[in-house]
């Protein structure tokens, strides 16, 4: 018998490492834990799957269970609720509908990953109020908008305090069937983020009223102002009622949520959605007497390692090495989760690997835009991490002049004055933002400069780009502005 792995929490980070150390070391015995009905899933597809752009959540399942079990022969435990670690044991106590048992461990990955977090104002716990985290989360949005197109043509007139009483509604009743029964026509979405923003675009799509809520004065804090000011010009185009500079005061509302609260009055609603960030699952954690970073994350070294002996963490519980600043951050993304699961993966099978460190880089899709960002692009950010910012914005065309599908693209980019050194930079537009945006990536992974961006040799052809691709442009501008 081989070592035993025990992986506790089977999405992209979990089970990329159960399935990795398998591949590596057939002979290790590897356990899963995953205390929901889902495994190795795409959150980040839910937005696609509530627009109807994605038929089935099935769809968003990367690898079907049996997978796991029957060919990659990892021992996958649904409904199995891991709520205790004894390090000195080197035990877990798993929780199922039948008790509680303990499960020996030789290492142990922790990949809880983590949660939407409400923000602290009265009314979140109403009914028809909701977050986007889970597979079930999704499918009750879906229901709730899908019930509103079946209601005919007129869904943008708000109905919120005049909507008359579901007449089959039983609160009593899980959330879906409950929802059922529901005719939503306007939605209040708390928070500009990434999942504030693709819901504004598939609930918008799914033809109801949209008011989307923004503490600050633009959404996409992370972006310069000028990037999101073209995304909040296009959503207000397309008729997304924008509430920008408006702290969200509370939800109102008896059983179920009717109103969203401002400071500037209070607007109908018939559902919510909270897109006010998330929170890593650190509780069982840190009750084990694992480290937390500053961040508030399980603390890693290079390796994936806490500091508990044979005891990893990776995915969205754990903070990341931050290759510009040097420093521990918390970016919890997709991509992270896959190469730092397999990256345990490998060394539990005997080839200690390292995950690697971020830059930040993120993209989304907002109706027509691709919106996207990596590296410092925020200047008091750079400065706490002792560079000089430097930066500029251009907006030029993302083909030939004469290419019929040349649109608009804004780049802001940022760069260290005394070094040269790229820094950061985000970017909107309608056409291959989202792959322009790796270029950036890449030279920050290379510690590159201006200088060395600008002589960059990126392909061309008039329908792919102008001749200096507007990355090229966006560094040749800022390039000029250093100071000598
Ligand atoms: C709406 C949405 C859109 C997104 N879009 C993108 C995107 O476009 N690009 C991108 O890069 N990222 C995106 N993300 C983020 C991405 O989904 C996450 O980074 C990724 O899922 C992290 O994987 P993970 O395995 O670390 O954690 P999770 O996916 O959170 O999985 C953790 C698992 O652990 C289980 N678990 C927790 N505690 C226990 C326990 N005690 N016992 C047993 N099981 C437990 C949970 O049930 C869960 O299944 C999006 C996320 C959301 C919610």
């Amino acid at each position: 018998m081989g070592e035993t792995f025990v992986v506790v929490g089977g999405d992209a980070a979990g089970m990329s490492a159960a399935s990795k150390a398998k591949r590596d070391a057939p002979e290790v015995d590897a356990v899963v834990f995953e205390k929901g009905d889902w495994v190795s899933y795409s959150a980040c597809g839910m937005p696609y799957y509530i627009e109807g752009s994605v038929e089935s959540l099935s769809d968003l399942v990367a690898v079907d269970p049996r997978e796991f079990v029957e060919e990659r022969d990892i021992d996958l435990r649904l409904r199995h609720e891991v709520t205790g670690i004894d390090p000195e044991r080197e035990t877990v106590t798993v929780r199922n509908e039948r008790g509680s048992f303990d499960q020996p461990y030789d290492s142990l990955l922790i990949a809880t990953g983590a949660r939407a977090t409400a923000p602290p104002v009265a009314g979140t716990d109403l009914g028809c109020v909701f977050t986007l985290r889970s597979l079930d989360e999704a499918r009750a949005i879906r229901e709730a908008a899908e019930r509103s197109e079946a209601n005919g043509d007129a869904p943008r007139e708000p109905v919120g305090p005049d909507r008359k009483p579901p007449e089959e509604a039983d609160p009593d009743e899980d959330v879906s069937a409950f929802l059922r029964a529901r005719d939503p026509a306007v939605v209040g979405i708390v928070g500009g983020g990434y999942v504030g923003l693709e819901l504004a675009d598939a609930l918008y799509e799914r033809g109801l009223e949209v008011h989307l809520f923004q503490r600050s004065p633009h959404v996409l804090g992370p972006y310069a102002d000028a990037v999101a000011e073209v995304v909040e010009n296009h959503l207000r185009d397309r008729g997304v009622r924008l509430h920008l500079g408006t702290p969200v005061t509370g939800l109102a509302g008896d059983a179920d949520v009717s109103a969203v609260e401002t400071p500037d009055g209070s607007v109908p609603v018939d559902m919510a959605i909270l897109g006010t960030g998330v929170a890593p699952n650190v509780e069982l954690a840190a009750e084990a007497g694992v480290r937390l970073g500053g961040t508030g994350a399980i603390a890693t070294d290079p390796y994936n390692r806490t500091n508990l002996d044979d005891v990893y963490a990776a995915g969205d519980c754990a903070e990341v090495q931050h290759l510009i600043t040097d420093a521990p951050t918390y970016v919890p993304l997709a991509l992270t989760a896959n190469r730092h699961g397999r990256a345990v993966g490998r060394t539990v099978a005997g080839r200690p690997t390292k995950g690697g460190g971020v830059v930040g880089t993120a993209v989304a899709k907002v109706m027509e835009l691709e919106v996207a960002r990596t590296g410092l692009t925020d200047p008091d950010e750079a400065r706490d991490a002792g560079f000089e910012p430097v930066e500029r914005t251009i907006t030029t065309g993302s083909r030939a002049s004469y290419d019929p599908g040349r649109a608009p693209i804004t780049i802001h980019v940022a760069a260290d004055a005394p070094t040269g050194r790229l820094l950061g930079a985000s970017m909107v537009g309608a056409d291959r933002v989202a792959k322009r945006i790796d270029t950036v990536a890449t030279a920050l992974h290379a510690g590159m400069t201006l200088d060395e961006v600008e002589r960059l040799d990126l392909s061309y052809a008039p329908p792919f780009s102008p001749v200096w691709d507007p990355v090229l442009t966006a560094a040749k501008v800022l390039n000029g502005a250093l100071p000598e």
